[in-house]
């Protein structure tokens, strides 16, 4: 390989790409926005599941660590109505094959399985652009650029490599979560506690949704989901943590105290997460010396597999260019070649789940749906 590979991104993405490019003996930096690896808190819990993310974690050599990381009992879930009745509900009896992590943990175990100057911390990429011959040039915000012969962005939803390949940018999906967090529940917060349970809770109503999960110790996550426009949210002043909670709460009038508890008792401002999404067939003709993962190749509405989706890029990215060492364009066309309808099929399964999560059948749509899934992953 004639230089190292450049990965722009140190999300769970890039990161695995280079464990994977490290363990086979391949050059590799990454460069990263952020100034430290505690920059900014990496938010919940991500479940990684045994047919993608898992795979990943194999190829990366890091199996071992990664069991060290799952916190146990959290795949049980359970499904409620508004009233706080339970409709559903599967225990964890370890055999789900979708264990959860903290995501600031898997991301650490990646990041101590490099070497430590593999990641340039406070490198924000403000452009790129293509020197020809399949050489690229990276330019970063704060002064400096690099050239390099094999350019990877794992840079998230909003891309700077991206244009090298695509027109497309992501639009917004209809679909928010606002976001908090109750700490020490077990005590603090006990009935809001015991509504969660061991795992997670979702609780749906045409319209809208809680979802909560209870992460290690005993901090409980909520994620409050509605399908509203921007504009909606924008009405909203999120600086003002009280008036914030009291309109969201307002959107669950009527709910069991419970579970209104997981929007009104947060320790935490609410935090609103617009979603937003690629077209879900998004792919490039092939550019040389560049291509993407994760993210920013693929962006799509939250369906639970985006996390899983990215380290599998990274570690068949890497596992590609460990094949084909003096081929770029052979490693990069092969990757493309399965990641492309991988991650299109993953994107169009989500299509149509608004109607199960928020259309007029909700809660009982999504108790059948649940239904079918846990009874075929029974017979499998
Ligand atoms: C609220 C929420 C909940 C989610 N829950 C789940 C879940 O339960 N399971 C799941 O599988 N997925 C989940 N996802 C999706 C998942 O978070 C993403 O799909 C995944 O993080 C993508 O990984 P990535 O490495 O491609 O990108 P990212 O994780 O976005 O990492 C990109 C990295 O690039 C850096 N970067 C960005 N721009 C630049 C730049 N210009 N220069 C340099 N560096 C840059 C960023 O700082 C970041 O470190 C969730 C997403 C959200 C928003």
């Amino acid at each position: 390989m004639r230089t190292p590979v450049t990965i722009i991104g140190a999300g769970l993405g890039g990161l695995t790409l280079a464990r994977v490019l490290h363990v086979h003996g391949i050059p590799v930096t990454v460069y990263e926005a952020e100034p430290s690896p505690t920059a900014r808190s990496q938010g919940g819990m991500l479940d990684i599941h045994d047919y993608n993310g898992q795979l990943a974690v194999r190829a990366a050599g890091l199996m071992d660590e990664f069991h060290g990381l799952v916190l146990e009992g959290r795949q049980a879930m359970r499904v409620l109505d508004r009233e706080g009745t339970v409709l559903l509900e599967k225990a964890d009896d370890g055999t789900g094959g979708r264990p959860e992590v903290q995501r600031g943990e898997l991301r650490q175990m990646l990041l101590d399985s490099l070497p430590a100057d593999t990641v340039r911390w406070g490198h924000k990429v403000s452009g790129t652009r293509s020197l020809g011959e399949g050489r690229h040039e990276v330019t970063f915000a704060g002064g400096g650029t690099v050239a390099t012969d094999l350019l990877v962005g794992a840079d998230g939803a909003w891309s700077r490599v991206r244009p090298l390949l695509s027109t497309a940018t992501p639009e917004y999906t209809g679909l928010s979560f606002v976001e908090t967090y109750l700490y020490d529940a077990d005590t603090r917060h006990p009935a809001a506690a015991k509504a969660v349970g061991g795992g997670s809770l979702m609780a749906h109503a045409p319209g809208r949704a809680i979802h909560a999960h209870r992460e290690s110790g005993d901090t409980l996550h909520t994620y409050v989901l509605l399908p509203r426009p921007l504009e909606w949210f924008a009405a909203i002043a999120f600086t003002d943590a009280a008036a914030a909670t009291a309109r969201i709460a307002r959107e669950f009038e009527g709910w069991a105290p419970e579970l209104t508890a997981l929007i009104t008792d947060g320790d935490t401002p609410p935090v609103l997460r617009p979603h937003y999404a690629l077209p879900i067939e998004h792919r490039w003709d092939r550019v040389p010396g560049v291509t993407l993962l994760g993210d920013a190749a693929h962006l799509t509405a939250p369906n639970g597999e985006g996390a899983n989706l990215a380290m599998l890029d990274g570690a068949e990215l890497g596992q590609a260019l460990a094949t084909h060492p003096d081929d770029v364009e052979a490693a990069f066309t092969a990757y493309e070649r399965a990641m492309f309808p991988r991650s299109a099929e993953v994107a169009a399964e989500g299509v149509g789940s608004d109607e199960l999560m928020f259309g007029d059948g909700a809660p009982h749509a999504l108790v059948s749906a649940f239904t079918t899934f846990i009874g075929q992953e029974q017979t499998q």
